[in-house]
């Protein structure tokens, strides 16, 4: 049975994209196991780079400053990213880095098994939705089954030094303790498709 820690250790020795040469310590992702709540950003930049964290450069002091305004530490999260190497001066990943990638989230959202995953900007985004377009799709959570929510919002870099998309995700984030709570109630539906929430 493979947990967190096997899959931060392949990600550190990981050479199966190009990525993996530009990098100075792959950022496999950080957080608790049992939490109810993933993040998924894009990619390292600078800062999770060189140590080997995710968000903890700007963005990632924005997005803990999110986290404290619906009363929620950063410990008791889950944060991953889309490609756990940097793109050389952050430049979008390719999309044949993220499906190389991809099995690595895949298997970290599996064992932490959130109920809710908070997807940051349109990469992450589009693992779950692809093709939709970031600002139509943010700020509305949807069922991708029985026991787990996608709730897709601005990425907190995007965000970070325009006011009004700073206020969109700082409006977008408080809805976030009310999708937890909703979802322990939420009836059981058989839909196949992903269903918008109709909550808000
Ligand atoms: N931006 C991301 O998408 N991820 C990080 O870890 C940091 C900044
Ligand atoms: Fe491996 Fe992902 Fe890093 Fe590419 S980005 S080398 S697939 S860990």
């Amino acid at each position: 049975m493979t947990n967190l820690q096997d899959i931060a250790e392949e990600v550190r020795s990981c050479t199966k994209c190009a990525l993996h040469k530009g990098r100075i310590n792959a950022v496999p992702g950080e957080g608790t196991g049992n939490a109810s709540i993933m993040f998924i950003g894009e990619g390292p930049g600078f800062y999770e780079d060189r140590e080997g964290r995710p968000f903890v450069g700007p963005a990632g002091k924005f997005l803990e400053q999110l986290l404290t305004s619906i009363n929620i530490k950063r410990t008791e999260v889950y944060i991953a990213n889309m490609v756990k190497c940097r793109p050389i001066n952050n430049r979008d990943p390719l999309p044949a880095e993220i499906q190389e990638c991809s099995p690595y989230l895949d298997r970290q959202i599996e064992i932490v098994n959130p109920k809710l995953v908070v997807t940051l900007g349109r990469h992450a985004l589009s693992k779950f939705f692809p093709g939709e377009s970031i600002m139509r799709a943010r700020g509305k959570p949807r069922k991708l089954s029985d026991d787990r929510i996608i709730y897709p919002i601005l990425h907190p870099a995007a965000a970070l030094h325009r006011q009004d998309l700073r206020a969109t995700i700082e409006t977008d984030f408080l809805t976030i303790p009310e999708l937890l709570k909703n979802h322990s109630s939420e009836p059981v539906t058989t839909d196949e498709s992903p269903k918008q929430l109709d909550l808000f």
